[in-house]
């Protein structure tokens, strides 16, 4: 079995960006600039964005925070939405989900302008990545399929299996294996909780992705001797020996699975910094689409 390792393949796609960004800066140009919106002050939030800003500083990208707090209304988001896509200095930001429960999430994933959609969420650009057309890819799917071609694994005529269907993983990423061409070309089953025997589907996954948010549910005997299983799952789990008293489970009970397949991605280190990774790749697209500017 070999670990596919997201966390040093991320850090060499932001040192390949970083790179880049150096380049523009000596030849006079401004530096990217990602924006954050967060609101209120849900711990898994705090560290994603975090996260993203220290992503940032590595790739060499200016960041701007906005931060609200939980009991903030809708009508003071949408104008911070505007406010942020009417500004000439940022090229692409994000509104941190989840949002409290009195605010309606796909009105705002709505009301972010389509090019400065970096996260990849708004309709335009899933849109946009079914047909195949240019478009700021979903992060996390999008760094599923940068993994697998780092790791020179090919999705061509290979039996697919993604167990969740949600719109920022399962399906965008069944989205882009079933896409003709390199790094698609693959026939994908996408399940579900009405899935009926799941372990018959999951044990004829040539490449099996977990994207459920159930802690150890794929079990040894639900994949195929010489599988890579990709873990998506990342779901805090109380653990009083740690410090902050939880660790990150993933959805693969990685002791079995590890001892069967070909590939797997570890949780943490795996799939999570690949994420923010295509999160920096977006928004050097959403800059480089916008020409660069003067500094
Ligand atoms: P979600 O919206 O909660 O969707 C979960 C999916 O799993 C649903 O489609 C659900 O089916 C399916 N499911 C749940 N239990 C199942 C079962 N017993 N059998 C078959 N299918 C089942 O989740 P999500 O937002 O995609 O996130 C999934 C996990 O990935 C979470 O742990 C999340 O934290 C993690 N995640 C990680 C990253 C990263 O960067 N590493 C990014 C995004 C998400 P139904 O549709 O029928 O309910």
């Amino acid at each position: 079995m070999e670990l596919i390792d997201g966390k040093a393949t991320a850090t060499a796609i932001k040192a390949e960006i970083a790179d880049k960004v150096a380049q523009k800066v000596a030849a006079g140009e401004r530096r990217p600039h990602l924006a954050a919106i967060l609101v209120g002050h849900d711990g898994g939030s705090e560290t994603y964005v975090r996260n993203k800003i220290k992503a940032c500083e590595e790739c060499g990208f200016q960041s701007t925070l906005v931060r609200f707090e939980s009991d903030v209304d809708e009508a003071t988001l949408l104008a911070a939405i505007d406010e942020l896509n009417k500004n000439p200095e940022i090229d692409g930001f994000i509104v941190q989900l989840p949002l409290p429960k009195h605010i309606d999430e796909q009105k705002i994933t709505e009301a972010v302008h389509p090019d400065k959609d970096v996260d990849g969420f708004h309709p335009v650009n899933v849109g946009r990545q079914s047909i195949g057309l240019p478009c700021f890819a979903s992060a996390t799917p999008a760094g599923i399929v940068e993994l697998l071609k780092r790791y020179g694994i090919s999705t061509r005529g290979k039996n697919v299996v993604i167990v969740g269907r949600s719109n920022i993983v399962g399906k965008p990423l069944a989205s882009m294996l079933m896409q003709k061409g390199e790094q698609g070309d693959a026939t994908v089953t996408v399940c579900h909780s009405a899935t009926k025997n799941l372990c018959d589907v999951t044990r004829n996954a040539d490449i099996l992705v977990a994207a459920m948010g159930r802690p150890g549910f794929i079990t040894a005997d639900m994949v195929a001797p010489g599988a890579v299983v990709i873990d998506v799952g990342t779901t805090r789990v109380p653990d009083a020996s740690r410090k902050s008293g939880f660790r990150l489970s993933g959805d693969v009970d990685f002791a079995s699975v590890s001892e069967k397949c070909s590939y797997i991605t570890p949780v943490p280190g795996g799939v999570g910094p690949m994420t923010i990774c295509m999160l920096m790749q977006n928004t050097l697209l959403a800059y480089e689409r916008r020409g660069g500017i003067g500094a």
